[in-house]
Parts: C-alpha cells; sequence; structure tokens
C-alpha cells in the first residue's frame, strides 16, 4: 500500500489528536483528583463548623445554667446541682465521641480531648460543688458561687479559645491544602501546555522539513532543467509518496531530456546539414540557372555534345549561325557539320579532343543557302571520355566580320591604295622576309623617285596627281614583272628588288633600273595632256651595303638624294655616299650615349583632346635630341638607342620626368590629364620591368591608372608568349596598355583581344584615308566600330585638317584627337604658360 501524502497528513493528525486527547484526558483527571480532595477538605472544614456550633451551644447553655446556678447560689436557694453535673458530663461524653464531631475531633486531636477532660473536671466540680451546697452554710455557697463562676469563665475562655485556634488553625490547614493543590495544578498545567506546544511546533517543523527539503531538491533541480542544465543531478530517491514519484518522475525526465537534447543536438546538426545543403542546392540550382540563362543568351555559340559528337543541346547563337534547329543539329556529329564527312580529316582531331580534353582552332564551313562562315572553334571535353559519359562543349565564335576586316586591313597594311602596288612597310618586310630565307643570296634595291612630282601635283590636282602616280606604277610592273616585289614606298618613290641567281647583283640591278627611268620618261597622256616625267634612281645591293633592308634602303636614299642634288633624271649607286652614311651613323650612336648627360635631350608633349568636347583628355611624351646645333629627328635616333640597352634608360628617363611633370599640370589645373609613354619592344624584354616602371610612377606621385604605355603590334614579333605575359604584369600594376601606330601591323583584333589592352591608336595612315569619298571612309568607321565592340579606348593620330574631324565626328564622337589640328608636340614651357591661370585649354572642335 502506498503511504501517499494525505495519508501522511492523516497520519500526523492523527497522532496530534491523540496527543491533544491525552493531554486533556490527563488534565480532566488531574482536575477530579484535586476536586475531590478540595471537596472533602471544605466538607470536613463544614463538620468542623457545625460541631463547634453544637459545642458553642452546648457551652453557652451550660455557661447560663452556671449563671442561673450562682445566682440562684445568691439568692440562697437550693438546687439540684447533680442535674447539672450531669448535663455536663454528657457534653463531655459527647466531645469525645459524638460522631457530629469526628471532623472537628480529626481537625483538633488533642484539643478535643483536652476540652472533653476539662468539661468532665467541671462536672466533678459541679458534682462536689452540689455535694457541698447541700449541706453548706450560706457563706460557702457565696464561695461556691464565685468558684462556679470561675470555672464558667475558665471554660468559656479556655476552652472556646483553644476552640476557635483549633477551628482557625483546620481551616488554614484546609486553606493551605486548597491552594497548594491549585498552584501545583496551574504549574502543571502550563509545564504540560509548553511541553505540549514545543513537541507540536518540533512536530510540524519535522514533517514541514520532511515535505520542503525534498521538493526543494526537485525545484532546484527542476530549475536547473528548464535552465537547460541536463547535467544536474538528483539524489537517489526512495520515497513511496508523491514526492518520491515527483522525484522519480523528474529523474526520469532529466534523463529523458538528457537524451532528448542529445537527439535535439542529432537534430540540430541534421538540420543545419539539411539547411546547407538546402543552401547549396539551391545556389546549384541559380547558377544552373544563371548557367542556363548565360547558355541561351551569350553571343557565342555553344553547343553540348555526347561523346559522339552527337548535339545533345544548341543555344540560340548556335542555330542562328548553323542555321540548323535543334534536331537538324542533332542528326549528325558535329563535326560533320563543320568539316565535312571527310574521316582522314574528322577521325584525327576527335581523338585529340577525347585524349588531350580540347582543341582549339579555326574553321570555315557554309550553312546552307548561306555564304561561308569563317569561325573559331573551342572544343572541351567535360568529365571522362567513357562511353555513355562525358560531354563536349562546342564554343563557336564568328571570326567572319573580324577576318574580312583584317583582310581588309592586311590589305592596306600591305598595299598601297593610290597604285595597287604594295606599301613601304610590306616592301621592308617582305625582303627582310627573302634575307632571312637565303642570307646567302645577293639582292639589289632600286628607289626611283620622281623629280617634280609636287609640281604635276600642283598643275593637274591631287585627283590627276594619283592618276600619274598610278601609270607610273603600272609602266614599273612592266618592266619588273608581275611577280616582283614592287611598291610605292613614299609619295612620289617606288622600290623594287632584282634578284640575281648567280652572285654579284649590281650590274643586273643597274641594267633594269635603267630600263625602268625610261619607261618612266616615256610621254604620258593623261586627258588632254603630255606629261614628259624627269625621274632618278638610286641603288643598293645586299651585303655590300647593309645587313637589312632598312640600311639598305638608306643607302638607296642617299643614292637618290645624290642624284637629285647632281641635277636629277639620273642614276646613282651607293658609292661614297654609304661610307658618310655609315660614318653618321656611328657618329650618332657616340654620342647618344652621352646625350642624357649633356642636357640634349628634351621632351615635348603633345595633347590628345577629346572629340566630343575640345578638351584635353591627356597627353603623350616625345623625345626631341638636339645634337651639335641640329634637331636631330626621333625616327633616326630612337632605332639607334633601341639597338642597345639606352632605349631602357631614356624611356625611365622620360617616364619619371614627364610623370612629374603632368601631375603639376593635374594640381594646377584639377583636370586628371593622363599621360602616354612610349614602350619600345626592347623594355618588355627587361626583367621585372613592371616593377621597375611602377616604382618610377609611384615616386612621381601621378597615379598609375592614368599612365598608358603604349607599344607597336611589332612588339609581338619575336616572343609573344613572353609579351603577353609581361603586358599582364604591367596591367596588375595598374598601367594601362594601348596599341600604337593600330592597322600598320599585321596582328589580328581577334588577338590583341586576349591581351590587356584597353586603349588602340588608329595610325595616321587610315586618317589620310578620309576624305569625301564615302568607299574609303567605310573602313576608317567599321575600325571604329570594331575597337568599339572589343570595348576599346580610341585615340585617332595624325589629325590634320579640320574636315577630317568633322568626318570624324560622324562616325562617332567617342574617341580622342591628336594631330597638328590642335596642336603639335609642344615643350614644357609652352603649356606651363597655358595652365598659369590654373585654366584648362580646351581646343574648339568644328
Ligand atoms: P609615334 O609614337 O607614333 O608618335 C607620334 C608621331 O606623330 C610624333 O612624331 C608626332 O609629332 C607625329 N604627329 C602627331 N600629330 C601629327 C600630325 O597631325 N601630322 C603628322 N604628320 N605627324 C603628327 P615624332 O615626335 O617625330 O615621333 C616619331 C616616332 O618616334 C614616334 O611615333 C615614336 O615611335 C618615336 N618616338 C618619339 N619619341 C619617342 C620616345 O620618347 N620614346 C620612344 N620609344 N619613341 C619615341
Ligand atoms: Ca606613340
Ligand atoms: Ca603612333
Amino acid at each position: 500500500m502506498r503511504i501517499t501524502l494525505p495519508l501522511q497528513f492523516l497520519l500526523f493528525l492523527g497522532l496530534q489528536i491523540a496527543l491533544s486527547m491525552g493531554l486533556v484526558f490527563y488534565l480532566n483527571s488531574l482536575a477530579t483528583h484535586n476536586y475531590q480532595s478540595l471537596s472533602r477538605a471544605t466538607a470536613g472544614f463544614v463538620d468542623a463548623s457545625k460541631s463547634i456550633e453544637t459545642l458553642r451551644q452546648s457551652f453557652a447553655r451550660s455557661s447560663n445554667d452556671i449563671e442561673s446556678l450562682s445566682t440562684q447560689f445568691g439568692n440562697g436557694q437550693r438546687i439540684d446541682v447533680r442535674d447539672q453535673a450531669l448535663a455536663l458530663q454528657q457534653i463531655a461524653a459527647a466531645i469525645r465521641n459524638d460522631a457530629g464531631l469526628n471532623g472537628l475531633r480529626d481537625s483538633l486531636g488533642g484539643d478535643a480531648t483536652a476540652l472533653a477532660k476539662q468539661i468532665d473536671q467541671q462536672a466533678q466540680t459541679l458534682i462536689s460543688a452540689a455535694a457541698r451546697a447541700a449541706n453548706a452554710a450560706p457563706n460557702e455557697v457565696a464561695l461556691l458561687q464565685s468558684e462556679l463562676r470561675q470555672q464558667r469563665s475558665q471554660i468559656m475562655v479556655q476552652g472556646f479559645g483553644n476552640l476557635i485556634t483549633a477551628a482557625n488553625r483546620s481551616l488554614e490547614t484546609t486553606l493551605g491544602m486548597l491552594r497548594g493543590t491549585t498552584e501545583s495544578t496551574g504549574h502543571q498545567y502550563l509545564t504540560l501546555l509548553v511541553i505540549f506546544i514545543l513537541l507540536q511546533f518540533a512536530l510540524m517543523v519535522t514533517a514541514f522539513w520532511l515535505v520542503n527539503h525534498q521538493l526543494q531538491q526537485l525545484a532546484d533541480v527542476t530549475d536547473r532543467l528548464i535552465d537547460g542544465e541536463a547535467t544536474a543531478a538528483l539524489p537517489q530517491q526512495k520515497r513511496a509518496d508523491q514526492i518520491g514519484r515527483l522525484a522519480r518522475a523528474v529523474q526520469h525526465f532529466r534523463t529523458t531530456l538528457i537524451t532528448l537534447s542529445d537527439s535535439r543536438e542529432q537534430l540540430k546538426a541534421i538540420l543545419k546539414k539539411h539547411d546547407e545543403e538546402t543552401m547549396q542546392r539551391r545556389r546549384a540550382e541559380k547558377q544552373l540557372q544563371l548557367s542556363a540563362s548565360v547558355f541561351d543568351n551569350v553571343q557565342e555559340a555553344v553547343l553540348l555534345t555526347d561523346i559522339s559528337g552527337h548535339v545533345s543541346r544548341a543555344n540560340t547563337a548556335a542555330q542562328t549561325l548553323l542555321k540548323q534547329n535543334d534536331k537538324q543539329l542533332a542528326s549528325r556529329p558535329l563535326l560533320e557539320t563543320l568539316l565535312g564527312v571527310d574521316t582522314a580529316v574528322i577521325a584525327p582531331l576527335w581523338q585529340q579532343v577525347l585524349e588531350q580534353g580540347h582543341w582549339l582552332g579555326e574553321v570555315t564551313f557554309t550553312p546552307e543557302r548561306s555564304a561561308p562562315v569563317i569561325a573559331q572553334v573551342s572544343i572541351k571535353l567535360m568529365g571522362e571520355a567513357r562511353e555513355g559519359k562525358g560531354h563536349v562543349i562546342f564554343v563557336l565564335s564568328d571570326h567572319t566580320e573580324l577576318r574580312a576586316r583584317e583582310q581588309e586591313m592586311k590589305f592596306l597594311a600591305e598595299q598601297d591604295p593610290v597604285t595597287g602596288l604594295f606599301n613601304r612597310h610590306y616592301f621592308v618586310a617582305e625582303g627582310n622576309r627573302r634575307l632571312e630565307a637565303n642570307p646567302r643570296q645577293a639582292l639589289g634595291i632600286v628607289l626611283i623617285g620622281l623629280d617634280s612630282f609636287r609640281a604635276v601635283n600642283d598643275a593637274l590636282g591631287h585627283r590627276d596627281g594619283d592618276r600619274v602616280l598610278y601609270e607610273v606604277g603600272q609602266r614599273l610592273l612592266a618592266v619588273v614583272g608581275q611577280g616582283a616585289t614592287l611598291a610605292r614606298v613614299g609619295g612620289d618613290e617606288f622600290a623594287f628588288y632584282v634578284t640575281t641567281p648567280g652572285g654579284e647583283a649590281l650590274d643586273a640591278t643597274q641594267t633594269i633600273a635603267e630600263a625602268a627611268l625610261s619607261a618612266i620618261r616615256q610621254t604620258l597622256n593623261l586627258n588632254s595632256y603630255h606629261i614628259s616625267l624627269k625621274v632618278s634612281g638610286g641603288i643598293s645591293t645586299y651585303p655590300a651595303d647593309g645587313d637589312t633592308v632598312e640600311d639598305l634602303l638608306k643607302t638607296n636614299e642617299i643614292a637618290l638624294s645624290t642624284a637629285k642634288t647632281q641635277g636629277g633624271n639620273q642614276l646613282y649607286t651607293h658609292g661614297g655616299a654609304l661610307q658618310n652614311q655609315a660614318r653618321r651613323r656611328f657618329m650618332l650612336q657616340q654620342a647618344l650615349e652621352k646625350a642624357l648627360g649633356n642636357r640634349e635631350l628634351r621632351l615635348a608633349y603633345q595633347p590628345q583632346v577629346s572629340l566630343a568636347n575640345g578638351h584635353i583628355s591627356g597627353f603623350e611624351v616625345l623625345m626631341r635630341w638636339r645634337h651639335a646645333g641640329e634637331w636631330i629627328t626621333p625616327s633616326e635616333f630612337i632605332p639607334l638607342a633601341e639597338e642597345t640597352d639606352l632605349i631602357v634608360r631614356y624611356t625611365e628617363w622620360a617616364l619619371s620626368e614627364a610623370a612629374k611633370r603632368v601631375r603639376e599640370w593635374q594640381r594646377q589645373t584639377e583636370e586628371t590629364f593622363h599621360l602616354s609613354v612610349n614602350l619600345p619592344p626592347r623594355l618588355l624584354l627587361v626583367d621585372k620591368i613592371d616593377q621597375r616602371l611602377a616604382a618610377i610612377a609611384k615616386h612621381s606621385g601621378l597615379p598609375l591608372s592614368t599612365i598608358t604605355l603604349e607599344i607597336t603590334e611589332s612588339s609581338f614579333g619575336n616572343d609573344p608568349a613572353l609579351m603577353a605575359a609581361q603586358l599582364k604584369q604591367l596591367a596588375m600594376q595598374g598601367f594601362s596598355i594601348a596599341i600604337d601606330d593600330f592597322g600598320t601591323g599585321y596582328s589580328s583584333l581577334a588577338y590583341l583581344s586576349q591581351l590587356p589592352i584597353s586603349k588602340i591608336k588608329i595610325d595616321k595612315k587610315f586618317v589620310d584615308l578620309i576624305t569625301d569619298d564615302k568607299e574609303s571612309c567605310k573602313l576608317v568607321s567599321s575600325i571604329l566600330a570594331m575597337a568599339k565592340s572589343l570595348e576599346l579606348d580610341i585615340v585617332v593620330e595624325g589629325v590634320e585638317r579640320p574636315e577630317q574631324l568633322v568626318q570624324l565626328k560622324r562616325f562617332d564622337t567617342r574617341m580622342d584627337i591628336q594631330g597638328f589640328v590642335f596642336d603639335p608636340p609642344q615643350n614644357e614651357d609652352f603649356w606651363e604658360g597655358l595652365f598659369m591661370n590654373g585654366d584648362s585649354h580646351v581646343y574648339e572642335v568644328p
């Protein structure tokens, strides 16, 4: 059976009641006992009072009797005293024996006996008095009488006084007894009550403690459990009541809680993981969506094929480019669509993709009912190349337009639009190619110059002047043959190579040169004019006159100018002129070494002006050399410097000086002018050039982002990979990179777009094409458009005439102009003067 709390309470209550009852019973019996002894004492007291009253009455009577007797004696009467005596004896007997006097006897004890004895004595005295009285004479009677009175007073005083004293004593005793009883009872009551209260208190405290202590423990543990402190342990609990059950419940609760919180932790971990997974999945989904949208929206054609090369997905651009929809594309391997069905071509290529994982190349294919398309194809294997696994991604960029433009540019880069012959650039490059291919050959170069072409031009106008040049070209072509390399190398200068398989070139060259001159001297009929041209020639031969075509051509030029100064209309070979040229070259080279130290080098700054608003956006710094009273042109001394490391020193000097200068102008005008510095190819071969230039720029205080390094396309000739790497380093330092003389080299725009280039400077050659003629403008506008589409900034160089500005403005205004139309290169004093008042100069744009 469970001893529940109510039961405990009941037991406790029972115990309390029993205790109280016991107390009440005990007090009751104590009271009863006291009452009994009290009432006994009171009864004795009443008895004694009664006996005293009886005695007092007996005494009073006998005293009266004795009084009357003595009175009678006084009167001489004779009386029977004997009767009186007998009465007294009866009283004495009554005192001794009377039941009514028992109480008195008890309390009086010896006194009562003494009283009875006195009364007996009196009775005896009376008897003897009576006897004497009967015979006594009258005087004796008087004696007797006083004797009697004496006796009577003796009894009254002694007997009764004793009696009162005894009664008093008895009363006191009784009262004392009563008081004692009452007092002790009171004390007992008080003690009992105190003990009872203490006992109650102790009991209550015990009971309270027994319940409270356990509950407190439980409460504490529960509190801590609520606070999440599941480690709070509970002492072993064996109680059978509710508290015990509660404790065990709490204990159970705690164990459950511990398991629960463990589970919760696990659950939390699971939830966290789940959350992360969800996040990841969402991210992946987003990525996927993004990828899908990128896939669909990129300009490039993107196709996904399985491992056998069959298209599984193709974006819109791909379907447009290939002019086939999904289904058509899926019908056969993509390579067949692109390259045709020739397995000898396709199989090895596909093999390479599967083995090396990628392929990059250009293909030309012809979609149905369309013109051929040139596309750069990047193929990449995704995953493993196993049957049923892996995918292959094709990315096709349409290069048709680019190639066409490049073709046009190549033509322009190689051809002279006026005569249809090659241009100087091509001529030089071609000659060097030949020399490189066969350094042992003998080669002659003929340079032909019209003696007074300016006069022809002035007389006939540009258009007819060009026709004359064209005709001269045709006549030369007839002499040298269609396969020969014939070029217009200057305004009125033509050049061609003469190859002589068998050794010495001079004679053969001279012969052809003479033939060429006489062909030109033939009268030329143009419209109604008959024109006879005077013409001179200069000859150089390899290897006698130089190692490179550039050197050889210099000999040609010296020979030609000698011919002209000698009167013109004649042919001249190198002769002593070469000696002079070599000597000058050597002399300049020596002097150049000391030029900087001798303060012969200066810097000039040419502004680059925004076509939109005429504001100066920056300056190109150009070097000037004044030596021995003569200005040496950059085209003469820069190549000399470039032959040695001198160019590195001078470039660093130019950057340092110009950066400080431009920084100063920025301060004066609060404009953010940028600075362009020419960076010759040789510098790209210098180790850590990026750090060196960056250090110089930082020292000057001009932000790197406002500095542009100009490189020419020819910089990439030697080691394109190294150059590209160096350019990237420079760009990472913060420099901007511009392509200088854009359009004179061979580099493709597609290639340039992979380099960190932010600007192109379109060469003067293209600007010269800008005339009223719509066709020639088209090329310039398409170059501008292409540069824009590659997000390149544009500087147009060599603009000399306002009409050119007007035309350029029609194409686009987002470009800078560098040309004489605004300002030629000027020294720092010029600009200092301009910016002196703190205003920046604004040019007028027509
Ligand atoms: P560049 O880098 O293409 O410099 C532009 C050249 O075009 C400058 O010739 C400039 O005077 C000229 N120019 C500017 N506007 C016009 C114009 O409207 N019409 C004409 N006809 N010419 C214009 P410059 O100063 O004689 O320099 C020639 C070349 O020498 C430069 O061509 C550059 O390749 C080289 N050069 C000049 N200064 C330096 C230099 O400090 N360092 C290096 N590495 N090369 C330099
Ligand atoms: Ca330049
Ligand atoms: Ca240039």
